[in-house]
């Protein structure tokens, strides 16, 4: 992962330059008309497919990032505090970006791992 960030961030970041990108590669396709005339037209047609696509790539990424944060587990972090969402085992804190883990085989914290609440012991007699 190149961002340090938590995977639903890291695609929304995917999908906002994707857009800008292909809104960039229509504004230059169609900047070509103007600055080379008859010429500019294959150019632009060019940028304006390309741009189509890197748009409909980036709605992919959009629609995609939905539906993964409806089936993110909800936690809270346990560095500061805020209630983040967590894509898979491992992920980063929206916040403050520490990489939290529900393996307890990856964890390198000291404190004792969080665990699910246990029923009471039932009374020996
Ligand atoms: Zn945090």
């Amino acid at each position: 992962m190149i961002f340090k960030s938590a995977k639903i961030n890291a695609f929304r970041t995917w999908g906002l330059l994707l857009t800008m990108l292909g809104m960039g590669l229509m504004i230059l396709g169609t900047a070509g008309i103007v600055f080379w005339g008859h010429a500019g037209k294959v150019i632009a047609a060019v940028g304006l497919v390309i741009g189509l696509v890197a748009m409909l790539g980036s709605l992919i990424i959009y629609f995609w990032a939905g539906m993964l944060s409806t089936s993110a587990v909800q936690v809270d972090c346990p560095e500061c505090g805020k209630l983040t969402k967590m894509l898979g085992k491992t992920d980063r804190c929206m916040f403050c970006h520490t990489i939290l883990t529900m393996d307890p085989n990856k964890a390198n914290t000291m404190s004792p791992p969080v665990e699910p609440s246990t029923p009471p012991a039932a009374p020996s007699k």
